[in-house]
């Protein structure tokens, strides 16, 4: 059998062979808790200091204390939005009871809203435009003395746009309302200067960026407080739980390399120009996501008269792993909320086709997905129309 393409690094990517040789020792004989005292404790508090350090220089903080390790970007998303809510509340002595966000945000911030809803917190959704953009000039139409936080996506992990985050975080600072931003899809991929950009809080995820599952961050400004999601003495009391030193260890090192290879992302961004020229060969196909605002590693496009669901197998069935984006049930496709709410309509929408390019890829990977493509959708439009 032919290799294995893999055109999903949007969902997970491998870990790197560096990222791994990095971790080994730290499962091994380096085991000790970091917040014991003695030399192997030590060993291992100082092991997560460098990463710390690491992740830091990623993102452009000013000190790496202002990172907190988590379990993963969903952990990250929510003790920002409901640690920054709860406290905003509580200092403002129960007004500010509003939280902001977009029609367009990850599972895991839409979760947690749901979540503050309940609690009695209104959670207003922004719209977008037809390339999936968030304009600034509705989050300020509903910026007030009530809102307590604004969580908007930096870069999304279906269609890729890239929200203007540093206007948005700009108008936040201006009201005093704290903001967050989902980094988990834009880190690694694009440069993230968090100084820049404003924000108070920033999520990231390891496994989007070649470190294991099960691992992530948040990037807390230096005197921003939060109401911790998890309570303990660990992380300087923002996140309680021992660290999982190997995989800080891991999220380290997968930083330090995505800082020096960021310079790599004209070469996927090539790889991706060249991707999505094959496809938009295809008839009765079109591109999703904004023009130019869009991560350089994803093409996302939708078909019509077909089910993306049937796509993915179809194209898994010739060793190439790749995603329809909208969940599956039952075997066939729903139309994603991020093309729902950019105004795609439900029948193009769930013939939709992600492809997202990383590390491992290569032009080869391309020439394989651009032959095997054609054939598919041709196939599966002919299925469609027989029955
Ligand atoms: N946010 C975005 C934009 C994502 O794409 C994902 C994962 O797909 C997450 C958050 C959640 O990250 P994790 O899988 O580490 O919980």
């Amino acid at each position: 059998m032919d290799k294995l393409v893999y055109l999903d690094h949007n969902a997970t990517t491998p870990v790197r062979p560096e990222v791994v040789d990095a971790m080994l020792p730290f499962l091994r004989e380096n085991f000790g808790n970091p917040n014991s005292p003695y030399f192997l404790g030590q060993r291992a508090r100082k092991a997560v200091e460098e990463a710390r350090a690491k992740v830091a220089a990623l993102l452009g903080a000013e000190d790496p204390s202002e990172i907190v390790f988590t379990s993963c970007g969903s952990e990250s998303d929510v003790a920002a939005i409901s640690g920054g809510a709860w406290q905003a509340h509580a200092e403002s002595h129960g007004k500010r009871n509003q939280v902001i966000s977009s029609r367009v945000e990850h599972d895991a911030v839409r979760g947690i809203l749901g979540v503050l809803r309940l609690r009695g917190f209104t959670g207003d959704m922004v719209g977008v435009d037809k390339d999936g953009l968030v304009d600034p000039g509705a989050v300020a139409a509903l910026l007030s003395d009530k809102t307590a936080l604004v969580s908007i996506m930096h870069a999304n992990n279906e269609v890729g746009t890239i929200q203007p985050i540093k206007e948005l975080a700009a108008l936040c600072r201006a009201r005093g309302v704290l903001s967050h931003t989902d980094a988990v899809q834009s880190a690694g991929k694009i440069p993230i200067d968090v100084k820049a950009l404003g924000v108070d809080m920033l999520a990231i995820s390891g496994h989007k960026i070649n470190a294991p599952k099960g691992v992530g961050a948040l990037y807390v400004r230096k005197g921003t407080r939060l109401v911790p999601t998890i309570t303990g003495h660990q992380e300087k009391n923002r996140r309680g739980g021992t660290e999982n030193v190997a995989s800080i260890v891991g999220l380290g090192v997968a930083c330090e390399l995505a800082l020096k290879e960021l310079g790599h992302a004209a070469d996927y961004q090539r790889m991706r120009d060249r991707l999505e020229a094959g496809v938009l060969k295809i008839q009765g196909c079109r591109r999703n996501g904004h023009p130019q605002r869009r991560l350089p590693n994803c093409a996302h496009f939708s078909f019509e008269g077909i089910d993306g669901h049937h796509l993915v197998v179809a194209l898994d069935m010739e060793g190439i792993c790749v995603s329809s984006g909208p969940a599956c049930s039952s075997g066939s496709s729903t139309a994603s909320h991020v093309l729902t709410a950019m105004g795609v309509p439900p029948h193009v929408a769930t013939g939709s086709l992600r492809l997202s390019l990383g590390w491992s890829s290569t032009e080869a990977d391309v020439d394989r997905l651009l032959a095997a493509l054609p054939r598919a959708v041709e196939k599966l439009r002919r299925v469609h129309a027989a029955v």
